[in-house]
């Protein structure tokens, strides 16, 4: 395949200063984001460079060389989220507890109408009311639910580094994942990282 001598600068410029993002290419080459779009993406088709989101662009031979370790961090929130259990504002703390045990999971999403995010339930909050009330199929889970803006949250694009990072310095056990139009299209749990450092390991990725 003959690249283009742009294309061709286009390589070199993320050899030398990978990861490197669209824009700081584009600055490099005196051009907008916009006029190097299509050599981007020709370059990614053909396997040259990578995208990785929220990173850059990185040359490949130098993606693959990366440790085994890097490339698991790497990885994205998508790859391994699973999918969200949700409720809505009405759902009562009765039926909260029941779909818990039915879809075997510790967090519930709670979402209106246009399954928008408004907000989490756990284990420990439902535990809490079931202690504290007496009829708890009269309680809306609206009453207990932690909402936004509170709400810790990840991108299907995340890497899961960031999102682990994000589960342990706000102490929950999954965070909602959410996309651009910030509708919720999946669930990131301690199990989901877990899983996935087992998968890799009996992979046999070299470490
Ligand atoms: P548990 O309460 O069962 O230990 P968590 O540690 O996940 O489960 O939840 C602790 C508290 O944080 C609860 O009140 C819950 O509503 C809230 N919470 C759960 N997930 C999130 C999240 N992603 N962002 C913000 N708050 C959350």
């Amino acid at each position: 395949m003959e690249f283009s001598a742009r294309q061709k600068k286009i390589i070199n410029i993320v050899r030398e200063n990978q990861p490197i993002t669209s824009q700081g290419i584009a600055e490099k080459l005196g051009l907008t984001r916009a006029a190097i779009r299509a050599d981007l993406s020709v370059l990614t088709m053909a396997e040259i460079l990578e995208a990785k989101p929220r990173v850059g662009y990185f040359y490949i031979e130098s993606f693959r060389s990366l440790g085994a370790w890097d490339r698991f961090f790497n990885k994205t929130v998508r790859e391994i989220q699973s999918v969200p259990v949700v409720i809505n504002e009405e759902t009562s703390v009765y039926d909260a507890v029941v779909t818990l045990f039915l879809e075997d999971v510790g967090t519930l999403f709670v979402v209106n109408g246009e399954s928008y995010l408004v907000g989490v339930v756990s284990r420990k909050d439902l535990l809490k009311i079931t202690l504290e009330s007496q009829d708890s199929s009269r309680i809306p889970v609206s009453v207990i639910m932690t909402r936004r803006p509170q709400i810790v949250t990840a991108a299907p694009d995340e890497t899961i580094y960031s999102a682990a990072r994000k589960i342990i310095s706000a102490q929950v056990d999954a965070l909602p994942v959410l996309n651009l139009q910030e509708k919720i299209v999946g669930r990131l749990s301690k199990t989901n990282l877990v899983r996935a450092l087992v998968d890799f390991g009996s992979k046999g990725e070299e470490i």
